[in-house]
């Protein structure tokens, strides 16, 4: 780059990451001054997974301007108000954390340390019992949540479940239309400048070749300009995540739309189940260390709900993060940048997360080392607390019963989550980190989820009339179960809100692709 401003912003790779940072930079920050290329190859295709989204994606996709109905409808989009999580804490339980909190605080102390003070004196209602969102979820009901926030039904927040493919296809029309060039090809040869150690330019297998002033890298797992050109170096986690493979096949729906997404751990992993109006989503996480692609297949098959609408796609994986994200006059986005296992359905938001934040840094004339050092700094903890957040998953759990569960129950874990972990056990605080996406409520679902009771609660919660305290907790739970009872079903919200239009959907059905390890 030169003093001058910034000209030309090449963005390689065409999956969920490289059409939602170039549908924002060109909302954002415009065409007219600044060209922006994206690079793709059909040779090399997408990922082909990644369905479940968090509720932050609502946000963006009005930030752009869409319209959520015809995005839900284009996407076959169906509401997500939460994941449940079976067999985790242990075999035969199941929880969901929801979006949404599990009651009001009372006088500032936290719901859950009254909760545990009626539990001490006998009172076995679930804290569910006290959830608008799981309650719905459960019973599969879903309703925009109110606009009045003194109001029960305000209390939750939704996200979506979605077809990547024709997400990113959606991206596509939106960015040309706003002058976003769309290049096909193999980027083959990447140029950089032996004084700066900038990237200058991509050359295609064409032998046509692009430069660029800012390169964004957005080309998966392989990282094509981040780690294969300037050797960012990579994070291996996966002695804290030691999930590495993934089997994905979608299938026919049986009907079953739920509005939540499910996580069932098995002996070597967990299974996900993605419900979009027209298929659903279906894959297997596993352990290559304790479980063979070929048992993952076949587990994977054994559990489908209806006919396999696609080949399986095998995909590997090192959970873990780059060194850097933004190196010289290139930013890694989507999995170039890291991967934690899709547990939590958090990589889109940590690329929405990466694309805000090059936007609030946006190098608009030179690139500030302050600034790139702070947005390394900032995904870094991003990455971090996530990872914590994933890890208590898998060591939160009374599980022993197969080598893996072994392994995770007694794992070495990182040392704020041992802290973090201990105070939740010991007196029921929970210690939320400052900077990171989960919020208590999100770490309460998860500890009590898994079985983790604490030992005691803030005794101040004492001070309260008993009386009125279990009042207070029959009334929530009633106002709970009436506000539940009078919420539309799922499906019948889909069919109000956001059926897709017989013939609307053309993305075509996942296929196998050519992915390899991360590093
Ligand atoms: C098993 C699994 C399940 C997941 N589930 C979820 C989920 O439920 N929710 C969620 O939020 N996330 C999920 N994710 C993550 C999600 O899939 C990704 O974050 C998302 O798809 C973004 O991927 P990407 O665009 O970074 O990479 P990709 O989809 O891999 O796209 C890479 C792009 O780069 C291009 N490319 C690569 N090399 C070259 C080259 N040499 N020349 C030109 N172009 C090139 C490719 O053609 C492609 O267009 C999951 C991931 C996995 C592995």
């Amino acid at each position: 780059m030169t003093n001058d401003a910034l000209q030309k912003i090449v963005i390689v790779g065409g999956g969920t990451s490289g059409w939602m940072t170039a549908a924002a930079l060109a909302k954002i920050v415009g065409t007219q001054h600044c060209a922006i290329e994206l690079v793709e190859s059909d040779q090399i295709g997408t990922v082909g997974v990644g369905e479940a989204t968090l509720p932050h994606l609502r946000a963006f996709i009005q930030r752009l301007g869409i319209d959520e109905s015809t995005f839900m409808r284009t996407t076959n989009a169906t509401y997500k108000t939460g994941i449940e999580f079976s067999n985790w804490g242990d075999k035969g339980e199941a929880y969901i954390h929801p979006f949404g909190d599990y009651g009001e605080p009372i006088g500032g102390i936290d719901f859950h340390h009254y909760w545990l003070r009626l539990r001490e004196l006998g009172d076995a209602t679930p804290i569910c019992d006290y959830s608008l969102p799981v309650k719905a979820s459960q019973a599969s009901k879903f309703d925009y949540p109110s606009a009045d926030t003194s109001t029960l039904a305000s209390t939750f927040g939704y996200a979506y479940h979605l077809d990547a493919s024709a997400f990113a296809k959606y991206l596509r029309t939106y960015c040309e239309k706003l002058g976003v060039v769309r290049t096909e090809g193999k980027v083959e040869h990447v140029a950089t400048c032996e004084h700066s150690g900038n990237i200058t330019s991509v050359t295609l297998e064409n032998g046509h070749t692009i430069k660029g002033d800012l390169f964004i890298d957005c080309s998966g797992f392989r990282g094509l300009l981040i780690e294969q050109t300037l050797k960012s170096g990579y994070q291996d986690w996966s002695h804290w995540l030691p999930c590495d493979r993934a089997v994905a096949i979608p299938c026919k729906s049986n009907g079953d739309i739920t509005p939540y997404t499910r996580a069932i751990a098995h002996d070597a992993g967990w299974r996900w189940r993605i419900p979009l109006q027209h298929r659903t989503g279906n894959g297997v996480i596993y352990c290559s260390k304790y479980m063979q692609a070929d048992e993952a297949e076949q587990l994977l098959r054994d559990n489908l709900e209806g006919e396999p609408l696609g080949d399986a796609n095998h995909i590997q994986f090192t959970t873990g993060r780059r060194n850097q994200f933004w190196s010289k006059n290139c930013i890694a986005i989507g999995l170039s940048a890291g991967f934690l296992e899709p547990l939590e359905s958090t990589s889109i938001h940590l690329i929405q997360l990466a694309i805000m934040k090059l936007v609030e840094f946006f190098p608009y004339k030179n690139i500030n080392n302050v600034l790139r050092d702070e947005y390394n700094r900032s995904m870094g903890l991003e990455f971090e607390t996530l990872r914590d957040f994933l890890v208590l998953h898998y060591t939160a759990t009374r599980r022993e019963d197969s080598p893996f569960w072994q392994y995770c129950k007694h794992m070495v874990k990182p040392a704020a989550l041992t802290h973090k972990m201990a105070l939740f056990e010991q007196t029921g605080r929970v210690s939320p980190y400052t900077e990171g996406l989960f919020l208590k409520p999100s770490w309460i679902a998860v500890y009590l989820g898994q079985g983790m009771l604490p030992k005691s609660y803030d005794t101040r919660v004492e001070q309260l009339d008993l009386e009125k305290l279990a009042n207070h907790f029959i009334g929530i739970k009633q106002a709970v179960a009436q506000t539940v009872q009078s919420m539309p079903d799922h499906t019948d919200s889909i069919a109000k809100y956001c059926m897709a239009k017989e013939g609307e959907y053309t993305a075509p059905p996942a296929t196998s692709n050519l992915y390899g390890q991360t590093s």
